[in-house]
């Protein structure tokens, strides 16, 4: 069975070159899940046609603005404009119910007295273990990020195939684990020429590509310095709007 993913925001935080911030949209038989949710999601989404009422899940990967900003935009649009009745299930790391309500209840004052109308569902996942989300086989590790975002690197199970996502993250012993025989493996690239912290760059990748044991790597999230590199490197660079079938 194959499986969609369409990279909705493949920038960084800052939108260098006029990227949008991380968003990852899958396709599978039975469900259309998101792997983060940026702050300008809901805007990449509509540039791509996408309502965001057809998404049943999102999973984060850790609790940067850049990663799940675009959530609370979601969930008001979907109690007023949008008028969501299809159930949705928000997972990520610790602290990701708490984390949410604090950022919706900075950015829409009040608007905590709406309930939604559709079952709204918060998992907060587990790391090193299999968690069951909507179906899927969701195992977060843990990553080399700043430690109050709760950062993991995913890897999902789905339909049959596997999909790996480093999140942010400097290089971990985990990733040969978090990448292994993964269909797709989708790879923070955040700069070219240095390695800055908490981050992975591409020295740092270069270093370690031969413990990638995965059938695809696609790099993303890149910062203005990566960016006049993506033709000229050999691996494939994602850009918004990109779609793979695996
Ligand atoms: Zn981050
Ligand atoms: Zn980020």
């Amino acid at each position: 069975m194959s499986v969609r993913v369409t990279f909705v925001g493949t920038g960084d935080a800052f939108g260098a070159g006029g990227r949008f911030q991380t968003c990852l949209l899958i396709d599978a038989p039975g469900i259309r899940f998101a792997v983060d949710f940026g702050a300008t999601s809901l805007v990449a989404l509509n540039k791509l046609g996408i309502e965001h009422n057809t998404i049943d899940a999102i999973i984060l990967t850790h609790l940067h603005g850049d990663h799940c900003g675009g959530i609370p935009f979601l969930l008001t649009d979907a109690m007023l404009g949008a008028k969501r009745d299809r159930p949705l299930t928000i997972a990520g790391p610790r602290q990701t119910e708490a984390k949410l309500q604090a950022v919706n209840e900075a950015l829409f004052p009040g608007m905590n007295v709406m309930k939604p109308k559709y079952i709204l569902d918060y998992i907060e996942m587990e790391v090193m273990q299999p968690n069951s989300v909507c179906g899927l086989t969701v195992t977060p590790y843990p990553a080399a990020h700043t430690g109050g975002t709760n950062p993991t690197s995913l890897r999902i199970e789905v339909a049959g195939k596997v999909i790996a996502y480093s999140g942010d993250s400097d290089w971990t012993k985990h990733m040969p684990n978090v990448s292994r025989e993964a269909d797709l493996f989708i790879c923070e690239c955040y700069f070219h020429g240095r390695n800055v912290p908490f981050h992975l760059n591409y020295p740092t990748l270069k270093e370690h590509w031969h413990e990638i044991a995965a059938k695809r790597v696609i790099l993303t999230h890149m910062s203005r310095e990566m960016l006049p590199h993506t033709d000229a490197v050999p691996e494939e660079c994602a850009h918004d709007g990109l779609v793979v079938e695996i």
